[in-house]
């Protein structure tokens, strides 16, 4: 198939892909937790009319064509609907995004003393290369929550005066053994340990160090070792998003997949006219670890969503099934991009290229397709036509050679309730590696692309 430059198609408006670009990097600079992509979809969505759809069913009010709602669930899943001027049960236009990224968790007791040294015990989430996140800055984000229903929320790291924490490496003079070893051993979970403090509290005689530590947490955040059972902190790649390359034309930055979708499918929805079709965005959390729990996409939550708006809109709850198996959905996930020093790992005909705009998955699972949501031809073709007559730069790929791997995403589960479903988003470098790579421009078809599709209402 024929690849074209979606730079040289949007020569005339480079302007504005910059624009787009500047304040996806602010979101994504800010928004580096499922936590912290709620709080700022929230915010936003206020300020743009969405109501909270909890209060409007509570107060058992109306909805009717063109009124905005939004869903959040334990502040880390959120549902943006914009009601269409069609009968919600002809179906919805589906945009679905995860919002949570590789990273490194903290243990339940996660602090401990070693030879004068303040450590933190981690446990990684999602599929990681371990070696890659040793010797690099790292930011502390989360909550503690107290008994005392207190919610204490850090980001610290972020700001250039604040300090910032890191795993360490083993120095290249002593790794010898080290260097023998296959990479998957280079550096092992448990030893994915990191360094927090150094100074011994004074006039105390056994772990003097940690209790310095724990100390300054008290005399900063108001917590005690034991509120640490009930946090959710977690180690992440420290600093903003970053212009990559001469020419500014991509993105460095930490948690792009699958924030880079996120953004656009946001972006879609806020401030769009009263749409035919009624549009939901979905950003879901535990993608990374297989969509599970109360927040992932195969919690109940969606569906009832999607029962409350029906019941708003003065209809039987029982027309959920129908409205959802008419829905369509692109399912916004990043894929991999042709990267010119590991060629061997793709099929040049059937891959994803940076810098050639939207990129769709028919399908993604493992060996013959295994666990895969394949999306029908005739879907495929449907968005052929909404793409081409928006004039958006695309491409229908897989995700690399065959029988080389494979992934998932929120596919296959929302293909349950029947509707078509399709995989696309943006072409990545160094998926989950602590930093990874976009393309503005691929960023901007994204969202020029989210946008037709929302926009398509037959
Ligand atoms: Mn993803
Ligand atoms: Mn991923």
């Amino acid at each position: 198939m024929e690849k074209n430059s979606a730079w040289k198609k949007r020569a005339a408006e480079i302007g504005n892909v910059f624009a787009v670009a500047e304040d996806y990097k602010a979101f994504i600079s800010r928004c580096k937790t499922e936590r912290e992509c709620v709080a700022w979809a929230v915010a936003e969505a206020k300020a743009a009319g969405f109501r909270d759809l909890a209060e409007v069913t509570e107060k058992g009010e109306a909805l009717k064509a063109g009124d905005k709602v939004y869903a959040a669930h334990h502040g880390k899943t959120i549902m943006l609907y914009v009601i269409g001027t069609d009968d919600i049960e002809k179906g919805m236009n589906l945009i679905g995004a995860h919002i949570d990224s590789p990273r490194l968790d903290l243990k339940p007791n996660p602090l401990y003393e070693d030879t004068d040294l303040a450590m933190i015990e981690t446990h990684y989430y999602g599929g990681i290369k371990k070696y890659q996140w040793v010797a690099l800055p790292l930011a502390l984000h989360g909550v503690i929550c107290t008994k005392d229903g207190r919610t204490v929320t850090l980001a610290l790291g972020e700001d250039p005066k604040d300090p910032v924490f890191g795993v360490s490496d083993l120095l290249i003079h002593l790794a010898q053994k080290q260097m023998e070893k296959s990479a998957s051993l280079v550096v092992e979970g448990e030893d994915l340990n990191a360094m927090v403090g150094s100074i011994p509290l004074a006039d105390e005689e056994k772990e003097a160090v940690k209790k310095a530590i724990l100390a300054k947490l008290k005399e900063e955040y108001g917590v005690e070792e034991a509120d640490l059972v009930s946090a959710e902190l977690t180690f992440l790649p420290a600093g903003p998003a970053r212009d990559y390359g001469f020419d500014r034309s991509m993105v460095m930055a930490y948690g792009q997949d699958d924030k880079v979708c996120a953004y656009p499918a946001l972006r879609a929805i806020l401030h769009m006219d009263t749409p035919k079709r009624t549009c939901v965005t979905v950003l879901s959390d535990k993608e990374e670890v297989g969509s599970i729990g109360a927040t992932g996409m195969q919690s109940r939550f969606f569906e009832n969503t999607v029962t409350d708006v029906l019941r708003a809109l003065g209809k039987d709850t029982a027309a959920a099934a129908g409205a959802l198996s008419r829905s369509r959905m692109l399912s916004a996930d990043v894929t991999v991009a042709f990267d010119p020093n590991y060629p061997e790992v793709m099929e040049k005909k059937n891959c994803g290229y940076a810098g050639m705009g939207l990129g769709f998955n028919k399908y993604v699972g493992a060996r013959g397709k295994s666990g895969s949501n394949d999306a029908r031809a005739e879907y495929v073709a449907l968005i052929r036509r909404i793409l081409d007559e928006a004039d958006v730069s695309y491409a229908v790929n897989e995700l690399g050679r065959v029988d080389l791997g494979g992934g998932g995403t929120i596919s296959h589960f929302t293909a349950e309730y029947g509707m078509d479903v399709i995989d696309c988003g943006v072409p990545v470098f160094n998926m989950h590696a602590p930093w990874e790579i976009t393309s503005k421009v691929d960023i901007y078809e994204t969202l020029k692309g989210y946008e037709a599709f929302f926009a398509y209402g037959e």
